[in-house]
């Protein structure tokens, strides 16, 4: 159906390519080879009526047989002479246009078409000084003949746009049919992630409400009624922020000064790291970059928040920017628990997490690795991971300098 709907609109599309620029074409053409017919002519006319001038009859019998077709009208309309037939047969030519306007003001054109519209003539005449009218003759096919002729390329070109279009409207479908699944996953997968968090609010809503909470537990439901509630606003900011990168608009770039970047995310996140008895260092050379601040911002932002969130107590994080000579580099290495072989191409994914209550206890939402991706893409830089279960992880983002 959508294939069929796909293909019908490249075909649409194609054939008024193809006639437009056919008409256009064979229309300019024509028009130029009909001005250049014309022009080659009029010389030739000129030519021959100079030598007709001085050496009369004769010398349309010399040049018989090679070039145009001349005939010589006497004044009075009898044919004295044609190149291409038999006088004693054509009638007289005082009734045809050229002639008359050739006699009345010393020259005249004309164009006739056959009865089949196939062909056509040019005339040009031009009245000598004895009164008598000289005139040249060429027939050449008309517009119709031309396209006649085109009609196998025209059927050939037809034919190849059907099977392009055909190919096309079916990958584009099936992008299109890859796109909606994902898309359908999503919306499962967050109306999901979201109801989780709801529902530990409610669960523990309704227990207060009912008065089944002990007074001395109190303070802790409405505490993970909180800490559920912030996660909720996690989940939706990281959504929101997906979408955004996901309608691909361009956002405007500015030139970012990434050494302060990444120390000013170091800051931030440094409150949650002496919780987690993990030391952040940075180590930045000064750099800077054509980007989108924000989503620069973002990549730093969750892969310090994941290397202080995945590590262990007492473990470190090293957070670097260095200058390459294609461009920015950005380094984030822990010493945490590090990510399974098999898993390290899943993590990237939206909701994928390797340790589901690992990451939900931290707070993550299983976003962030999708946001660095997207975010990464956009700026045309790429993303080398390595890591190993107990030892640690380390990503490098490499970005170009932009423009
Ligand atoms: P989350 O919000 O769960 O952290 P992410 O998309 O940022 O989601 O990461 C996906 C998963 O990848 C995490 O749940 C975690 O299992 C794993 N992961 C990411 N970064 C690290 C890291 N530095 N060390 C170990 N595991 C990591």
């Amino acid at each position: 159906m959508m294939t069929r709907r796909i293909f019908r609109s490249i075909i649409a599309v194609a054939i008024a390519v193809l006639i437009a620029g056919l008409v256009l074409a064979t229309g300019f053409l024509y028009e130029y080879f009909n001005q250049m017919q014309a022009a080659r002519l009029h010389d030739e006319l000129q030519l021959a009526a100079a030598g007709v001038e001085q050496g009369g009859v004769d010398y349309l019998l010399a040049s018989e047989g090679c070039g145009a077709r001349f005939t010589l009208v006497a004044a009075n309309g009898g044919v004295l002479y044609d190149s291409r037939a038999d006088v004693s047969e054509m009638d007289n030519h005082l009734g045809r246009e050229e002639i008359v306007a050739a006699m009345q003001d010393g020259e005249g054109v004309s164009r006739r078409y056959s009865t089949t519209l196939t062909e056509q003539t040019f005339y040009e005449a031009v009245q000598l000084t004895n009164g008598a009218v000289l005139r040249i003759s060429a027939t050449q096919g008309t517009m119709l003949t031309l396209i006649w002729g085109m009609l196998p390329l025209i059927l050939a070109i037809v034919l190849c746009s059907v099977i392009v279009a055909r190919l096309l409207s079916k990958q584009i479908a099936g992008q299109n049919m890859e796109a909606e699944r994902n898309r359908r996953e999503f919306s499962a997968n967050v109306s999901h992630e979201l109801k989780t968090p709801l529902q530990a609010i409610i669960g523990s809503a309704e227990l207060l409400e009912n008065g089944l909470v002990k007074p001395e537990d109190t303070p802790r439901f409405i505490g993970n009624i909180k800490k559920e509630a912030v996660r909720l606003v996690g989940l939706i900011n990281d959504i929101i922020r997906l979408s955004q990168l996901d309608e691909g608009e361009e956002m405007p770039r500015e030139d970012v000064d990434m050494a302060e970047l990444v120390r000013e995310v170091a800051d931030v996140l440094q409150t949650e790291a002496v919780t987690r008895g993990v030391n952040i260092k940075t180590e930045c050379e000064a750099c800077r970059m054509m980007g989108v601040q924000r989503y620069l911002y973002e990549i730093a932002y969750n892969l310090c928040d994941n290397a202080v969130r995945y590590n262990r107590p007492g473990g470190s994080v090293l957070l670097a920017v260095s200058r390459a000579a294609d461009g920015v580099r950005l380094l984030v290495r822990d010493t945490g628990i590090g990510i399974p072989a098999e898993q390290q191409d899943r993590i990237f994914e939206r909701f994928y997490r390797v340790d589901k209550s690992h990451s939900r206890e931290t707070g993550g939402t299983g976003l962030g690795l999708s946001i660095v991706k997207h975010a990464v893409q956009y700026h045309g830089g790429d993303i080398q991971l390595k890591s190993e279960p107990g030892r640690g992880t380390e990503i490098v983002v490499r970005f170009p300098f932009g423009d």
